[in-house]
């Protein structure tokens, strides 16, 4: 060991999906888009001008945060924007889970929050999820500082009805609740019209899965103002989290284009409701999805083993070496195509 490590944060860090490169490749492994972001932000991004990087970008996102309000009725105070989820999250965690009190997220979950928890020293519980992977709200109503949990889980893809989100935030009034809806266009309803009845609760959404812009960075939460007012403090003095000018103004753009938002949803909804079906007749079972992913195990195959053939084939899905899930697949929803080559391959192989 060398001398200074006695005094150095140890973590576990986050491991993230492999990012593989190549034109023949099938990526079905981080929950992208198959489709282009909406074709206004080409144009947008045709008109940018080199000399606006000269300057700073605007610390209070101002044009995007507009572009939300406008988009999602709701008034720009209630409006916090950062780069990406992951970091709305982070900045999240940094304010409002802050006693010594464990917060609460499921033990099937978004692997992030672990990480988030141990870097910021955090204390937390993982109530386990019932055998068909459900949240038990019921254990969501003891004592704790804060509760996170996706709105359709990841990567189990289940949506927990509104009435039962609701009633875990009714039920802990005196601590910060996160839905964490990165998926939620895909099938669910969202939780942000709640904002507006209990103040603890913040909804946080990203640009990276419904409207294809993973690499842009963008996300944003939706909460009471005086929820909002207080991430931006911790925005500010920390800093690192301000957005770069093609982020605001091609997320601006993107929110734009309603239609094409919906025509491209229901694409993907429409490909995961075939391969629901294809699933099941090649012998795979599954909970049902209602994000753009399929969580799915085989009845006789390891999920190692075809998720290696798979790869030899270039083909990409996620696997997970981790207690409970390791006989899954996460299988992202790709074009028609796409899902029509991994559906040939796997009636072939299994
Ligand atoms: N939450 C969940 C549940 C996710 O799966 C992801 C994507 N890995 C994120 C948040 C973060 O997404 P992003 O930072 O791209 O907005």
């Amino acid at each position: 060991m060398r001398p200074w490590e006695a005094n150095i944060r140890r973590v576990a860090p986050y491991v993230p999906g492999e990012q593989p490169k190549g034109e023949k490749l099938i990526k079905l492994n981080t929950n992208e888009n198959p489709y282009p972001p909406a074709p206004g932000v080409r144009e947008a991004m045709e008109r940018m001008d080199c000399d606006w990087f000269r300057k700073y970008p605007d610390p209070a996102a101002t044009v995007l945060i507009k572009a939300l309000s406008k988009a999602y009725e709701a008034d720009e105070e209630r409006i916090f924007v950062g780069v990406g989820s992951d970091d709305v999250i982070a900045v999240a965690f940094m304010t409002f889970f802050n006693s010594h009190k464990p917060i609460l997220f499921p033990d099937v979950s978004y692997s992030f929050y672990k990480v988030w928890a141990d870097l910021f020293k955090i204390p937390y519980e993982t109530p386990a999820l019932d055998m068909e992977f459900r949240i038990k709200k019921e254990d969501y109503y003891r004592e704790n500082g804060g509760i996170i949990f996706p709105n359709p889980n990841a990567p189990t893809g289940l949506l927990m009805p509104l009435s039962e989100a609701e009633d875990i935030i009714a039920h802990n009034q005196e601590s910060v609740v996160i839905v964490d809806e990165a998926y939620i266009d895909f099938g669910g309803e969202s939780a942000i019209r709640l904002t507006e009845k209990y103040e603890n609760l913040l909804v946080v959404q990203t640009f990276s899965k419904s409207r294809s812009m993973a690499g842009m960075r963008i996300g944003c939460a939706f909460g009471h103002p005086e929820l909002i007012r207080r991430l931006n403090d911790v925005k500010y003095s920390y800093n690192s989290y301000t957005m770069n000018i093609p982020s605001l103004v091609l997320g601006a753009k993107a929110l734009e284009d309603e239609r094409y938002f919906m025509d491209t949803l229901k694409k993907i909804r429409c490909t995961r409701e075939t391969a629901k079906g294809w699933l099941k007749e090649l012998g795979f079972t599954f909970p049902d999805s209602m994000a753009n992913f399929i969580f799915a195990s085989h009845r006789e195959r390891r999920a190692e083993e075809i998720y290696m053939a798979l790869r030899e084939q270039n083909i990409f899905v996620r696997y997970f070496k981790q207690p409970r899930i390791d006989n899954y697949l996460r299988i992202t929803i790709g074009t028609d195509e796409e899902m029509e080559k991994l559906y040939r391959f796997l009636k072939e192989y299994l």
